[in-house]
């Protein structure tokens, strides 16, 4: 049998993030189109030589990418919307951008998750236009690495299936017209590869994990019958990741060359899928065995017994040992940490260190007297001494999770009984109007913060800043005529790192950077240990702004859930206990805020939505205890404590139950993007906890008028009652200028008074 190593993807922003600042020196005119080109071409090669003196046998092309992978096949197919101006040739650079980040003249395409992942890709739009084959980036991408590396790649499109659910614009009778006029594309592109000499095509498709319809899964066979017929010398990996292949019965009969499964995410399916209905003998399998969205060094021995106990149930005489997904959810490499604990270095695995980990196991199944052996038996002892760390034996958190009973999780009076005791103490006016935890950060606040990063200001200074910009801001929120006020979190760059710096069994890198969206990367914290709570995180910031005003000032913490969805996270325990030692860590924080004197605490939960799973059956399983990790944190507090709670980037439409679960006080949430869409599902579903409908979109710098504010919250009116309803912007206000904030806000307060009025 024939084994080789290979990628789906790999990361393109280089070890130090060449990419990002080739792609940023563009934008900014510091470099010529030719440069850049010249650039990224040597960083495209660069990538590749990489991965090959790693090791890694059949390289892919085409992962590669100016902006987002999605954005280059809708530019590819020549799906630019008309509000671009496109002459309709070649796209060119300008209006490429133009697509991703908008112009002047037209408003950037739409932006959404990339499955459960923190990426996010640009969605292309179809407007009914004729589609064209522009260019075809992935046979010179081919032909380069043909020519100056000598290799023969295996380039990689994202299929049919998957572009055409994740795209927009087509409704059903359009579907037909757009899949019609794709087909041909693709198969252009196919044969172009073919005829160039590409022996391998990767057609990505995890939308075919998701759950499908009996329409679905004719599409699919109908679709790859003709690129067999059109194209039947192009041998395809149809490559799908992220869980297990849904339909297995039928979808492993596609007529294709290959097909790759996620044995990580989708263990458990595929293996029963293979048990029950086999793996064509003649179809290569690509085995998906390495963690592709997780940074841990993997047991060696157990992928290869894994590895092994895959083969056994299929008769295939070619396997492809890889990732479980595209290497570009994880950093580069580890090389520039060394600054880390010793112990948690040596058993983390970043993308070059997972290459060599496929190395070692390709060979070690090839080759049980391969001299490599000793590889084995390090990851072993690296993981087991992770395990033995002291940080992951804290007596104390243990003690507190062991201790952890029913009563914890739930307030012990109903909402509507704690909603009087809490009118009574609190005494604020009708339709209390509030924001959402941030106010700009200004370059001054940017600099300070810098300055004290690189020790140029001391500690005593830079609190003193931060504590100066709160009062200022204290002053302004009495102006606007604000009812509940916050201190602006001027101490805080992100909602994540700040409280990872302060608590126990956290870890933080130099340079592991992963992309977000575009050029936007991201540093996710580890949390590696057990989480331990050890002295305040919040309260001199919150008692600070308090004693500056005889208005509420609301406590900000971000909630477990979101700290755990936008960390890297350990796997020797089950992410429901991580979820709750962040919980209990921050229970300790909501008690410390209440004994000073803090009567209103916001937890914030944005994340909590883009953690569920892609599969509608495993929701329940983490909403239930992602919900209790909430209560955990907040349901300690006494009858008069006010909860709150935020959410964004969300479709709610499915979500208002989960939401009720909470038992939050008040939830602040996002409404004027999704406005329709919330209105219709709480007219569907009664909600009778606080509410504050986000009354303008805090993503513009557009300042709304009293008007349109004072119509929205009419017209709110009609499905929230007046004992329920809390007047606020969006989301933070972290990224505005300070002038567009106050205007918008007064024009909020004058709206809201407005309304108080008509009584
Ligand atoms: N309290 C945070 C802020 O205002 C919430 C951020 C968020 O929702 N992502 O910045
Ligand atoms: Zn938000």
């Amino acid at each position: 049998m024939k084994l080789i190593n290979t990628a789906i993807g790999y990361p393109y922003i280089g070890e130090n993030r060449e990419w990002k600042r080739t792609v940023e020196s563009f934008w900014k005119g510091a470099i010529s189109e030719e440069e850049f080109n010249l650039e990224m071409k040597a960083i495209r090669l660069d990538l590749l030589k990489r991965q090959e003196s790693l090791g890694l046998q059949l390289l892919t092309v085409g992962d590669f990418s100016f902006y987002d992978r999605m954005l280059d096949h809708a530019t590819m197919f020549g799906m630019v919307p008309a509000r671009y101006n496109w002459s309709g040739n070649v796209v060119e650079l300008t209006t490429y951008y133009a697509m991703a980040r908008g112009n002047d003249h037209a408003v950037a395409c739409e932006m959404t998750k990339w499955f459960n992942t923190n990426y996010h890709y640009i969605v292309p739009e179809y407007e009914g236009n004729t589609l064209q084959l522009t260019n075809n980036y992935l046979l010179d991408y081919f032909l380069e690495a043909k020519e100056e590396l000598g290799q023969i790649t295996k380039p990689t499109i994202i299929g049919p299936f998957t572009f055409l659910q994740l795209s927009k614009g087509y409704d059903r009778i359009s579907k037909a017209s757009f899949i019609l006029q794709l087909i041909p594309l693709y198969l252009q592109v196919i044969e172009q590869l073919v005829e160039a000499g590409a022996e391998w095509i990767q057609m990505e498709e995890p939308a075919l994990v998701l759950s499908l319809k009996a329409d679905d899964i004719k599409l699919v066979q109908e679709i790859y019958k003709q690129l067999a017929e059109k194209v039947p010398t192009a041998q395809i990996m149809l490559q799908t990741y992220f869980e297990g292949l849904s339909a297995f019965e039928e979808l492993s009969q596609l007529p294709v060359a290959g097909i790759g499964l996620d044995f990580v995410h989708g263990m458990k399916e595929n293996m029963s899928s293979l048990r029950n209905y086999g793996f064509p003998a003649n179809k290569v399998m690509g085995i998906g065995i390495l963690n592709g969205r997780d940074i841990w060094r993997s047991n060696l021995a157990e992928k290869v017994t894994s590895t092994e106990a895959i083969l056994s149930l299929s008769d295939v005489k070619e396997a492809w040992i890889q990732p479980s997904c595209s290497l570009q959810h994880v950093p580069v490499t580890k090389k520039s940490e060394a600054a880390l604990d010793e112990t948690l270095l040596n058993a983390l695995s970043f993308a070059d260190e997972k290459i060599t980990e496929l190395v070692h196991i390709t060979s070690y199944v090839l080759d049980k007297s391969w001299t490599g052996k000793g590889n084995i038996s390090q990851s072993m002892l690296a993981i087991e001494s992770l395990a033995q760390h002291e940080d992951r034996k804290n007596a104390r958190v243990k003690d507190l999770m062991s201790h952890v009973i029913p009563e914890h999780l739930r307030r012990p009076l109903s909402f509507t009984e704690r909603q009087q005791l809490q009118k009574d103490a609190l005494q604020l006016p009708d339709y209390p109007t509030t924001t959402i935890g941030s106010f700009p950060q200004s370059d001054e606040v940017k600099r300070t913060r810098t300055a004290w990063r690189k020790k140029k200001i001391t500690d005593i200074e830079y609190a003193e800043f931060v504590k100066s910009e709160t009062a200022r801001w204290i002053q302004i929120q009495e102006e606007i005529g604000l009812d509940v006020f916050v201190h602006g979190e001027f101490e805080r760059t992100d909602m994540v790192e700040y409280f990872g710096e302060k608590l126990k069994g956290f870890a933080f890198t130099k340079n592991a950077w992963v992309v977000s969206y575009g050029s936007r990367c991201v540093k996710p914290p580890i949390i590696y240990g057990d989480v331990e709570w050890t002295a305040p995180m919040t309260v001199k910031e919150i008692v600070d702004a308090q004693q500056l005003t005889t208005k509420y000032v609301k406590g900000m913490l971000t909630g477990p859930v979101t700290i755990l969805n936008w960390s890297f996270v350990r796997d020797d325990i089950p992410r429901e206990q991580v979820a709750n030692q962040i919980a209990i860590a921050l229970r300790e924080e909501i008690r410390e805020l209440e004994a000073a004197g803090i009567r209103i605490i916001q937890v914030d939960e944005p994340a909590l939505r883009e953690g569920l799973p892609l599969r509608k059956e495993k929701w329940n399983d983490y909403l239930s205890w992602g919900v209790n990790a909430f209560k955990l944190a907040t349901a300690s507090v006494k009858n008069e404590t006010q909860i709150h709670t935020h959410m964004c980037y969300c479709e709610f439409n499915d979500f208002i139950e989960p939401i009720r679960a909470l038992d939050a006080d008040v939830i602040s949430i996002e409404t004027s993007r999704s406005h329709g869409e919330l209105i219709q599902s709480l007219k569907q579903n009664r909600y009778e906890l606080g509410i504050g409908l986000g009354v303008y979109d805090i993503h513009s710098p557009r300042v709304p008028k009293v008007e349109e504010i004072h119509k929205i919250l009419t017209e709110s009116l009609e499905i929230v009652t007046k004992e329920q309803f809390w007047i606020n912007p969006d989301c933070g206000l972290k990224t505005r200028h300070e002038e567009e904030t106050i205007s918008s806000l007064k024009n909020m307060v004058a709206a809201t008074r407005k309304l108080r009025q008509q009584e």
